[in-house]
């Protein structure tokens, strides 16, 4: 592959599309393999991102992906259900808590969003296996904002106390330590 695909920003018109449900029997296919290979390389260049949602390459398809590193340092278990297709919140906790969100198609914003503490989630994985998931805190957080992602919704669209930080590097240290923060409360 010759080169990484860029992580799309605000103002494309593909972070606003409803994305397109994948065709489970396509999920197999070179082009949807390739899609989930394109995404992670995309995600790992990244080094405060945690997940990523197809748009985000600017492929408008029901995909999102979480980085190893959310379950290797939240909670020292393998990872587990990185590749999401088509996936739905099937149950969402009533109980919901601000959370400190930021985004790698809004750089430099992070902002205050309120989620639900609990969210769980039916889904594909890579090979075309439908399974349930459920996760609180990071993971709830993730769930909700990558399949807001899918229906064509970003965070600053809910997001209160919106704030550019100055400069890249502060903002990745603040995500970094935001997420350990919170790793640390699980
Ligand atoms: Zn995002």
């Amino acid at each position: 592959m010759p080169h990484m695909k860029p992580i799309v920003q605000k103002g494309e018109p593909v972070l606003r599309n409803i994305a397109e449900p994948v065709d489970p029997e396509h999920i197999s296919s070179p082009e949807i393999q390739q899609v989930l290979a394109d995404m992670r390389e995309a995600l790992e260049s990244q080094e405060d991102g945690v997940a990523l949602a197809a748009p985000q390459i600017g492929i408008s398809l029901r995909i999102f992906i979480i980085a190893p590193k959310v379950f290797e340092e939240g909670t020292g278990k393998e990872p587990e259900h990185l590749v999401y297709i088509n996936p739905e919140v099937i149950k969402r906790s009533r109980k919901k808590s601000e959370m400190t969100e930021g985004c790698l198609s809004v750089r430099p914003w992070y902002g205050a969003v309120v989620r639900s503490e609990k969210a769980r989630v039916r889904a594909l994985d890579e090979h075309g296996n439908r399974f349930e998931y459920g996760g609180s805190d990071l993971l709830a957080q993730i769930f909700q904002h990558e399949i807001d992602h899918l229906d064509g919704i970003l965070f600053i669209d809910k997001a209160t106390h919106l704030e550019e930080l100055p400069q890249e590097k502060e903002a990745r240290d603040t995500a970094k330590k935001d997420l350990q923060d919170r790793m640390k409360t699980n």
